[in-house]
């Protein structure tokens, strides 16, 4: 990852390599598989807008009217695709994980989830709100913290203005249900 990540992207990537193994221990799922998971989300990060969107083409992977607007939103379905075909990742799950890190999706399982908060909460991340109480939750309660994480991204990006993929309205409104 070192190689095809700037600085900044490969210390964040450590940082949810890290958080993705002591969550991992936390709710017994498989270290190596975690940390593989953590270390290999972002890996078509760094990739250019064309060449995400040629790797699409390429692969015959669907890109969103939202996606082609916004196309840093494809990374994480380009970097599924390169854990497979470039890196040998074979798991699905560890798949599944790096394919849903920013929208998560409704009834993810252990390590899509253990990946989404890695990724939100890792010792590098500073400026989201609420994040000192979603570290703790994380550790207490997946699924509550993978909620609060949800909301307070669309709420983000409502007020930023930002666009929002509809998988991460989607989300929410899953797991919100799940707990009313
Ligand atoms: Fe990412
Ligand atoms: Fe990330």
């Amino acid at each position: 990852m070192e190689k095809v990540q700037d600085a900044k992207r490969f210390e964040h990537t450590l940082g949810v390599e890290y958080t993705a193994a002591s969550l991992a221990m936390r709710y017994e799922y498989d270290l190596i598989d975690a940390q593989t998971a953590g270390l290999l989300h972002d890996c078509a990060k760094c990739l250019s807008d064309k060449t995400q969107l040629s790797i699409c083409k390429k692969h015959n992977l669907s890109v969103s009217a939202v996606e082609s607007r916004n196309p840093f939103l494809l990374h994480a379905k380009t970097g599924a695709c390169l854990a497979e075909k470039k890196y040998g990742i074979t798991d699905q799950n560890i798949l599944n994980a790096i394919r849903y890190h920013t929208t998560g999706r409704p009834g993810m399982g252990l390590l899509e989830k253990i990946i989404f908060l890695a990724d939100y909460i890792e010792p590098g991340r500073k400026h989201a709100p609420n994040l000192s109480e979603i570290r703790k939750l994380a550790f207490l309660d997946l699924d509550m913290a993978l909620e609060k994480v949800l909301e307070d991204t669309l709420g983000y990006l409502k007020s930023s203005g930002g666009e929002t993929d509809p998988m991460t309205e989607k989300t929410w409104r899953y797991y919100r249900k799940s707990y009313q």
